[in-house]
């Protein structure tokens, strides 16, 4: 519900359906809008596990953006009927659970990749719920993701999922059955190919040109948004997902890698930091104790990690 949410607003994508944030990155009526859809059913089903979301209503009650909320509003509305203007805001204010290493708790990126969003490229809406620390379920919804890669005209919208020890799934958005996705069996890092993100402020791109240098891969790099990078790695359209840090004191967010993070594990493949530390949810809302993501298909991960170290003098 959340992705045909976002399609709808992407659809019909307006310039006052964005506006800035403190920190400058767009955010607009589809990330407050699918945080109260998902809040609003996980509620429902489950009142007692507490929420780390993304995003927070405390702009949208600014009287200045009062027609932005009324679109948020509206959008949500259509979802799920019945709802009123306070509703929705008091829903997207309830993801301020601060996370740490006990208990249960979702984390949700509503839209994750807001600027690939924007730019009518890939975006995903990212669910995980983490229990005493460790992700046990994934949910990415990727909207604008081709069903498979090597038809890039084909069918969009692609649903991943996975629960812990019982491997991941790929499905249409438009329903269907499930598929079990896997990693490549790429062995050779010359053979292999690797993602990263399109912005540049969110991984370093010369950094990981060399780490592709000294690994022989001569193929381009495969830039896109959002969690979708994980998706792709899961089901083997790249062996390799590089998030090569861009500063020193940038915390990635639990949000941002939780849902991915199982999806391709449960698909083979392994995640670490860039020092091949394990990534520890169990921090807050920040990946506190990492620095930077590398993802791969398993079998390339020592080579790819010595070689980020190498490269980053780390
Ligand atoms: P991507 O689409 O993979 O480039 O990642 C989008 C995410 O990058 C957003 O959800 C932000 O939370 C995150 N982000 C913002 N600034 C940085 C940064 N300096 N380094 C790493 N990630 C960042
Ligand atoms: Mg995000």
């Amino acid at each position: 519900m959340a992705s045909r949410l976002c399609r709808q607003v992407q659809a019909n994508l307006v310039a006052q359906a964005s506006m800035d944030k403190s920190d400058k990155s767009p955010v607009t009526v589809a990330d407050f809008g699918a945080q109260a859809v998902v809040t609003h059913i996980l509620r429902g089903a489950f009142p007692d596990i507490p929420l780390v979301g993304e995003e927070d209503a405390a702009a949208l009650r600014e009287p200045a953006n009062r027609e932005l909320a009324e679109q948020v509003v509206a959008h949500v509305g259509e979802a799920v009927p019945g709802l009123g203007f306070g509703d929705v805001l008091d829903l997207i204010d309830a993801g301020t659970h601060g996370g740490g290493a006990s208990g249960r708790f979702w984390t949700l990126d509503p839209i994750d990749g807001t600027k690939g969003f924007l730019r009518l490229d890939q975006y995903a809406v990212a669910l995980a719920l983490i229990e005493d620390g460790e992700v046990i379920l994934g949910v990415l919804g990727c909207p604008n993701l081709s069903l498979a890669a090597s038809e890039a005209d084909g069918e969009r919208g692609c649903l991943f999922a996975a629960v812990k020890g019982e491997g991941a799934f790929q499905r249409s958005l438009a329903g269907g059955e499930e598929v079990g996705v896997h990693v490549t069996e790429v062995a050779a890092t010359q053979e292999a190919n690797f993602c990263e993100s399109v912005e540049a402020a969110h991984s370093s791109q010369s950094d990981s040109a060399r780490v592709a240098e000294r690994l022989g891969i001569t193929a381009d790099p495969f830039r896109i948004d959002s969690q979708c990078k994980y998706g792709a790695v899961s089901r083997g359209d790249a062996s390799i997902y590089l998030r090569l840090p861009t500063r020193k004191d940038y915390e990635e967010k639990i949000w941002d890698h939780a849902a991915g993070s199982i999806v391709v594990s449960e698909a083979g493949g392994r995640v670490t930091d860039v020092m091949g530390r394990d990534l520890d949810f169990s921090r807050g809302r920040t990946l506190a104790d990492n620095s930077g993501v590398i993802v791969t298909n398993g079998r390339l991960h020592e080579p790819v990690v010595a070689a980020v170290r190498e490269v980053l003098g780390v």
